[in-house]
């Protein structure tokens, strides 16, 4: 039996992982959960399951948890999401990150640091602090395993196969909310219609991050991560119905695809038995399903975002740190209904363009240039 802790247990991602252990519960035993913005469902988690441990984001949840349940650990804060992947250290233990934002850069450096095993969905670490988690695993016997549909699909795809003879990964990206808007009809797009996206029910910020292809970005950057390839080796390509998660095309000239129903409890359950494979949860897709699979190329001058993720990865060092900080603010301000959908794309060029760069951040200094970014932007608007 696998012992999990559930960073973000609260959120799209989590809620899914919670499925699959309540469906599999000889296999899977929840031992603590954090939650930050939705107190009654961490409440209903933390009733449901005898949990050892739970972190919150301050005393008022604090109080109410040990209202319901007196003998639970309870952390506190940032400093409580850290404490928490490093939970009873000695104990083998799997961190699930379902964490959205950098804020989980630091758990996740802590969990490596005792050589627990994360599996992540919380994009935004790799992105920020890539190089720090690569340095991190070099010395530890963690093993850091993708929760997201298209890396998911190139681990398969990679199994027993030769790194060397890998010719290029190509991504699916569905091309989000919009995906139908020509440029000049983005103007005045409605928060309600970018939360619309047409295949994935996801946490807010990632629908908005699928509109404007940032997402797309990311992912490019998480896969020259996860799997050790140069980003000119990583591409993406517009598949509107998500079946065809990811291709991997081979020196020889033979390219292999993932297919499956977008569902994520699909990506979340391979993660947590690899390597076994068991029977999961996830709708099974009808194979007539594919007798209409699009393909497009995508236009960079129709998703900038994509083209600001792929230049401030090769720029490296405390680049990416802006490109996520400006992205996270100004999609916060989107949601808040303080900006405009191009709002976003404006503020995120305009943080790269005045930055200077600092090659090899320190995690300190990602923290300090993450901070004053969003506070800076945000008192703007
Ligand atoms: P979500 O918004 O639904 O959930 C996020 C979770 O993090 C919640 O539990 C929330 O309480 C917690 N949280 C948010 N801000 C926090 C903070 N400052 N401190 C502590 N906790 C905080 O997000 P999601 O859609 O589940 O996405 C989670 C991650 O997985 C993201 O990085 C996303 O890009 C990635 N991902 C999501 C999907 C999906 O289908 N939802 C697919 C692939 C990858
Ligand atoms: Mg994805």
């Amino acid at each position: 039996m696998k012992k999990i802790l559930i960073l973000g247990a609260t959120g799209s991602i989590g809620r899914q992982t919670l499925e699959i252990i309540d469906a599999n519960p000889l296999d899977f035993k929840l031992i603590g959960v954090s939650g930050f913005n939705n107190t009654s469902l961490l409440i209903e988690i933390i009733r449901k399951y005898e949990l050892s441990i739970a972190s919150v984001k301050d005393s008022i949840q604090a109080e109410k948890i040990k209202k319901i349940n007196p003998n639970i650990k309870i952390l506190i804060g940032e400093q409580g999401l850290i404490d928490f992947a490093g939970f009873n250290p000695e104990e083998d233990i799997t961190l699930i990150n379902a964490l959205v934002g950098m804020v989980g850069l630091k758990p996740t450096l802590r969990a490596i640091g005792i050589n627990r095993n994360v599996l992540l969905a919380n994009k935004e670490t790799l992105v920020v602090g890539g190089h720090l988690i690569k340095e991190a695993l070099k010395k530890s016997s963690s093993n850091l395993y993708p929760i997201d549909s298209e890396h998911s699909a190139i681990w398969q795809l990679l199994n027993g196969e030769n790194k060397s003879s890998v010719k290029r990964l190509i991504i699916t990206a569905s091309g989000g909310s919009f995906r139908d808007k020509a440029r000049t009809e983005l103007e005045d797009v409605s928060l309600e219609s970018a939360l619309n996206h047409p295949n994935w029910s996801m946490g807010s910020k990632i629908t908005i991050d699928s509109a404007t292809m940032i997402n797309k970005g990311f992912e490019i950057i998480e896969a020259v991560y996860l799997f050790d390839l140069g980003i000119d080796k990583v591409e993406a390509i517009l598949h509107q119905e998500s079946l065809i998660h990811s291709f991997v095309e081979f020196e020889d000239g033979s390219i292999t695809a993932q297919i499956a129903e977008h569902d994520m409890r699909l990506p979340i359950h391979y993660a947590m038995y690899y390597p076994e494979r068991k029977e999961s949860i996830a709708n099974k897709l009808d194979f007539m399903k594919l007798n209409n699979l699009h393909f497009k190329k995508i236009d960079f001058n129709r998703y900038p975002c994509l083209s600001y993720a792929i230049e401030a990865y090769k720029i490296g060092g405390s680049m990416r740190t802006v490109l996520n900080a400006a992205n996270e603010i100004a999609v916060r301000l989107f949601i808040e209904k303080k900006i405009k959908f191009l709002d976003i794309e404006r503020i995120i060029k305009e943080e790269m363009e005045r930055h200077q760069v600092i090659t090899f951040p320190s995690l300190e200094e990602i923290y300090t240039i993450d901070s004053e970014i969003k506070t800076r932007i945000y008192n703007q608007y």
